[in-house]
């Protein structure tokens, strides 16, 4: 049951066997949205790359990538008159750059395969009965075998997915991670003179939270931060908390200073790669004038600068609500699902796919290509019994 690309692919395998049960009108609605309605579909990365860039998670997705991996799911579309490209960061679009081509084409090949899709279909309950499921749709009750539970997440509930996948593997006897929000911006508490800065991206920054280290591109909002380096960790991150960034990873400043003493402060700090009007919202957050001289620069205002630049602070505020986070981090634990082939642990003839699992991926099209893959090894072991 659902209509997303967990769902999709599932159907993709299962063929006639299977029929999906789909709340909204249509298919796909959080697709509809992604990549800001362009569909970061899948990344180019080699197959050991890719897995890499799961993280945590990579053990565990592994057998659902190999048995449908980024190379499958393009080829696919390219197959079916959705062609496709890769960006030079490997992020993968449908060459339209329209969102509406991905689901397009996978709904009617799934239609094509035989699937029937129920729209307007909200499965309002799931029951145990006998060795299967009973699913109350409306005033309908209708007899499943197996159960493909792939309604997604908690995140964006407006586009149908509103945690019912967590309700009912609850019911079933699975633990749910309670969901908080992933792929989020955040807000900074005292962010002036930062707001200056909305719209400025930092390629290749450095995060620190806490011990650990991150790297990515980091973009400058009106209230916080966003960008790939915040969001693919906002999961890690609480309000209240202090993260750090580097500005100036090598620890130039001192070196700058001695070697230009006739420059002013505000093109040393240019000299750093950074964006003049960060440099001086910088320096009036610092309460350093812009103009100083390298060469009368004062002895605390050389400390205070090289401290921020090598670790400034920034406290969180708050992280961006899960009404409007891309994705949730939380939901079915991934030790009482089976990786092979995605069933229940406990409830047999269950199976989980897509964002209902609790993984969190990356920004880069990770997420829509592991929903595919999981809900495409989901149908595979359900038709085989495994
Ligand atoms: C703004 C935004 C941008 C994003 N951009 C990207 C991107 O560029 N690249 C990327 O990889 N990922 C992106 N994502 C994440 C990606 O869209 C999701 O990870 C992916 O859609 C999850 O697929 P899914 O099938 O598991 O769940 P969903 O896509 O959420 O699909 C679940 C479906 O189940 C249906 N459903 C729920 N409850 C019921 C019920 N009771 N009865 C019947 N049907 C039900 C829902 O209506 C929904 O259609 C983005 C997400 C958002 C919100």
């Amino acid at each position: 049951m659902g209509g997303g690309p967990a769902a999709l692919g599932a159907a993709l395998a299962c063929g006639k066997a299977a029929q999906i049960f789909e709340r909204n009108a249509f298919c796909g609605k959080k697709l509809l949205l992604s990549g800001s309605g362009q569909c970061n579909f899948a990344n180019a990365l080699t197959k050991a790359e890719f897995l890499s860039a799961l993280g945590e998670f990579r053990t565990w997705l592994k057998p659902a990538f190999y048995a449908f991996d980024n190379a499958a799911f393009m080829q696919l579309l390219e197959e079916n008159s959705c062609p496709v490209f890769a960006r030079d960061d490997g992020k993968v679009f449908p060459q339209s750059m329209k969102s509406a081509d991905v689901r397009d084409t996978l709904v009617n090949l799934v239609q094509k395969r035989g699937t029937k899709i129920n729209y307007s279909s909200k499965v309002q309950d799931i029951s145990p009965q006998g060795t299967g499921f009973l699913l109350k749709v409306g005033n309908a009750t209708i007899q499943a075998e197996k159960l493909i539970l792939a309604s997604g997440g908690a995140a964006w509930p407006e586009t149908g997915s509103d945690g019912f996948s967590y309700r009912i593997a609850q019911k079933l006897g699975h633990q749910v991670l309670a969901p908080v929000p992933a792929l989020a911006s955040i807000r900074i508490r005292d962010y002036p003179p930062f707001d200056t800065c909305a719209g400025i991206s930092l390629p290749q920054s450095t995060l620190i939270i806490g011990k650990d280290r991150f790297s990515g591109d980091l973009l400058f909002t009106h209230q916080g931060l966003s960008g790939p380096l915040i969001l693919d960790n906002s999961r890690r991150m609480q309000p209240g908390q202090t993260i750090r960034l580097v500005f100036d990873g090598q620890d130039r400043l001192f070196d700058l200073l001695q070697s230009y003493p006739k420059k002013q402060i505000v093109s040393i700090l240019q000299m750093l790669a950074l964006p003049k009007s960060l440099c001086e919202a910088i320096l009036l957050k610092l309460q350093i004038p812009k103009d100083a001289l390298a060469a009368h620069f004062k002895a605390a205002h050389r400390k205070n600068l090289r401290a921020f630049l090598t670790g400034a602070e920034f406290i969180i505020r708050d992280i961006e609500s899960l009404a409007s986070a891309m994705s949730d981090f939380g939901g079915i634990q991934l030790n009482e699902v089976v990786a092979k082939s995605m069933q229940s642990r406990f409830t047999p003839g269950l199976y989980f796919a897509g964002e209902s699992l609790a993984y969190s991926l990356p920004t880069g099209g990770f997420s829509i290509q592991m929903a595919v893959s999981t809900g495409y090894l989901a149908a595979l072991s359900a038709l085989n019994d495994i």
